[in-house]
């Protein structure tokens, strides 16, 4: 049996879990290519307009696996991945969206991952999945756990200053080798399906760390603290994303060693406008820049304005030295 994963979303997140899992029910796994620009011109032609940068890209990483001999394809239908927190609407609706948008597919496996409870409805589905592979309880159980053990080795590479998708490249046998950094330090916050994808994010932290910077993400700090700074503002963010973008923000912001914060937004996304909104409002002692990118956005300006904020940085550090 051959699933097909497409290398978008949030395959820049679990990627170990989902692979070890197949592979444990005897499957193979196969992904797409990286994001290029055919997966993005393919991708605006099977989306709907309205939806945001990052899904049309992954409607063009369906579209190229449907050219693959698959048996699956997996496109879980994402509510929550931890207590009392959501995905974003849109990863909900993507295994129906895509059903309704791309013919000729494979048979699309669209468990629902909803922990914003408990796990037992997930552990029901998983079961499902299992038997479709000929695969008892035992083993099924079995090979979700061993995804579960790699994909927190890959949360461990974090705390070593990669960030999720190079934890990810380096879990799958790429030799990975941060770059020496030798003046500013930036965190770097947004989704991880848009800012590891290097198509959609224009290398940004690739860019970043060529002009000498250290990059933070939100996976290389202690979750603990996140936490702790996303629970200063008044109301819960409720959005996984949307709260570590916060915590993390303000985090960084609390951090003597950080020079300034970026934010890569999507335009057309929803929690984004408010995100964005929200971090520009609270980060006051550290510069901040927000980007906001879509499929019309020129690779110039994106590097033009990266290099302004870093010479901007690079004066202020010599000003108060
Ligand atoms: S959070 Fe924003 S970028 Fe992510 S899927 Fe939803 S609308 Fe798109």
């Amino acid at each position: 049996m051959r699933v097909g994963i497409p290398r978008s979303l949030f395959y820049f997140y679990y990627f170990p879990l989902w692979k070890t899992f197949f592979e444990g029910l005897g499957a193979t796994v196969v992904t797409s290519s990286w994001t290029n620009r055919q997966t993005v011109e393919c991708g605006l032609l099977s989306a709907v307009d309205e939806a945001c940068f990052p899904i049309k890209v992954c409607f063009g990483h369906v579209k190229e696996l449907c050219s693959q001999e698959l048996d699956f394809i997996f496109i879980p239908r994402l509510v929550s991945v931890e207590n009392r927190s959501y995905i974003c609407p849109k990863f909900m609706g993507l295994p129906d969206m895509v059903r309704a948008l791309i013919p000729g597919l494979p048979e699309i496996i669209d468990i629902t991952i909803d922990l914003s409870r408990n796990s037992r409805a997930l552990e029901k589905d998983l079961l499902k999945v299992g038997r479709r592979f000929g695969k008892d309880r035992r083993v099924t159980r079995l090979a979700y756990n061993q995804g579960l053990a790699e994909w927190r080795q890959c949360i461990r590479l974090c705390r070593q200053g990669y960030t999720m998708a190079e934890a990810v490249r380096i879990w799958d046998g790429e030799e990975v080798t941060l770059p020496a950094a030798n003046s500013l330090n930036i965190g770097v916050l947004g989704h991880g399906y848009s800012l590891y994808d290097r198509m959609i994010s224009m290398n940004l932290i690739d860019r970043l760390r060529q002009l000498g910077c250290q990059v933070q993400v939100v996976e290389n700090l202690d979750q603990a603290l996140v936490e702790a700074k996303a629970g200063e503002i008044p109301k819960r963010v409720f959005w996984t994303l949307g709260r570590k973008a916060v915590g993390g923000a303000l985090l960084l912001d609390s951090q003597p060693h950080v020079d300034g914060i970026v934010y890569l937004a999507c335009f057309g996304c929803g929690p984004d406008s408010m995100i964005g909104e929200m971090i520009s409002r609270k980060v006051y002692r550290k510069p901040f820049m927000m980007l906001t990118i879509d499929e019309h956005t020129g690779e110039a300006g994106l590097v033009t304005r990266l290099e302004a904020f870093c010479d901007m940085l690079q004066r202020k550090k010599a000003i108060n030295l």
